[in-house]
Order: C-alpha cells, then sequence, then structure tokens
C-alpha cells in the first residue's frame, strides 16, 4: 500500500501473519486497516508492527494501532524511548530554521514498544533485513527485503515529485550523520527503492539511489 506523500507498507508471510512497517499520521490508522482489508487481511492478522524511526508521521498511527492489533512497536532501541514517551527526537541545531522550529510541538501519541531491533538482524516474520542509518533520528532504520530485492529507505533518502532528496534538515537529528549513514544504502543489493515519502523506483532502484549518493551537492536545508 502507498500514498505518494507518506507511505506505510504491508508484507504478507506465507503463513498469512503481515507486519506493518510505519503507521503514517495520527490520522492514518482507518486508512491502513482498509487497505489491509483489501488484501484480504484483518487486524488480527498483524503479527509486528515496525517503525522506521519516532517522527510523526511514522508513528502518530501506533497508539491507535496497537489497540486495534494488540501488537506493540518493533522499533530500533536508540528511538524506542520517543516511541514509549511520544516526544519527538532532538533536532539537528547547526541551522537557524533547526532551531527555530524546535518551538513547533511535533510530539505524538506514546505507543507501547515490544520490542527493539538492532543492526543486521533479520526480521522472522517478514523477511526484512534491518540496517540502522541514524542522523534523521538516532534510531533510524532502513529495511530491506531481500527475497523481493526491495529496500525500504525510511526518511534516509526522499523521492519527493520523483526526485532523489535529502530529508529536510529542520527535521533531522543530525544532517551529517544522515548523509554519512545513507551512503551505506548504495553498498546494498536491490532492485526497487520503495521511499517512506514519493514514490517507489522498480527496477533502477539502486541506480537511482547510487546516482544520487554521487552528486557532490551538500546536505541542504531543505528540498
Ligand atoms: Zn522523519
Amino acid at each position: 500500500m502507498r500514498w505518494d506523500l507518506i507511505n506505510s507498507f504491508l508484507v504478507r508471510a506465507d503463513d498469512g501473519s503481515v507486519t506493518l512497517v510505519d503507521t503514517g499520521l495520527k490520522s492514518a490508522p482507518p486508512r491502513i486497516l482498509a487497505a489491509l482489508a483489501e488484501i484480504g487481511s484483518g487486524p488480527s492478522d498483524v503479527t509486528t508492527i515496525v517503525l522506521t524511526h519516532a517522527h510523526l508521521d511514522h508513528a502518530g498511527g501506533a497508539a491507535a494501532l496497537a489497540q486495534s492489533t494488540t501488537r506493540g512497536m518493533t522499533v530500533h532501541s536508540d528511538d524506542a524511548e520517543f516511541v514509549r514517551t511520544g516526544v519527538a527526537p532532538p533536532r539537528d541545531e547547526s541551522q537557524r530554521l533547526g532551531r527555530l522550529s524546535r518551538r513547533m510541538s511535533s510530539n505524538f501519541d506514546a505507543a507501547p514498544v515490544a520490542r527493539t531491533m538492532t543492526e543486521g538482524e533479520l526480521l522472522a516474520d517478514s523477511q526484512l533485513r534491518v540496517h540502522h542509518t541514524p542522523g534523521h533520528t538516532p534510531g533510524h532504520c532502513s529495511l530491506l527485503h531481500e527475497p523481493s530485492g526491495t529496500l525500504i529507505t525510511g526518511d534516509a533518502i526522499w523521492n519527493m515529485r520523483s526526485r532523489r532528496t535529502w530529508p529536510v534538515l529542520a527535521f533531522c537529528t543530525s544532517g551529517a550523520l544522515t548523509e554519512q549513514t545513507a551512503r551505506t544504502l548504495g553498498d546494498l543489493e536491490y532492485t526497487t527503492a520503495a521511499f517512506t515519502h514519493g514514490p517507489e523506483i522498480q527496477e533502477r532502484g539502486r541506480e537511482a539511489i547510487r546516482e544520487f549518493l554521487a552528486k557532490p551537492k551538500r546536505f541542504g536545508p531543505g528540498l
């Protein structure tokens, strides 16, 4: 399932169990449950809910979906406390925009954490491999579905208006670290790049990401 602006993903295993990746904004759960019904599954089939990171447009629907599925979140340990408390991670203060935006609240409803995930781990239900790509948030992760050759980038790289960009610096804990860790995504094996913001790129996903990473343009404060 995908929307162009904020994407969540459903991975259904052969045994019918479903893993949901990201829960969207607070308003997203009805649409996510509708998408679940569309593939012939229900809330009780959801065995795992993975959050790429603790931002309100990815974890905003977590509290409601935890209730409807009775599942806690799976999230990297460095973002777990933000999910448990609903307090957004700190923002990069090297830019004026970061300092100004700090005043805007970006907290979300606290949600239970069922378990934490670590770099290199294979999530058994979904066969998603965890790649810790900190910077956007301390516990930000990208997820590689090896069987289908699909990389879920998370917010490491955006594809807004079908153009690869860095995420907005004001929303990153560290812009420099975001850029540094995103470079590891060029080395992984996949054909489809599935972005949490923007449409996916099939077939030449890795090529497109490598081209973006090779550009000399430095991390900027916006799109
Ligand atoms: Zn984010």
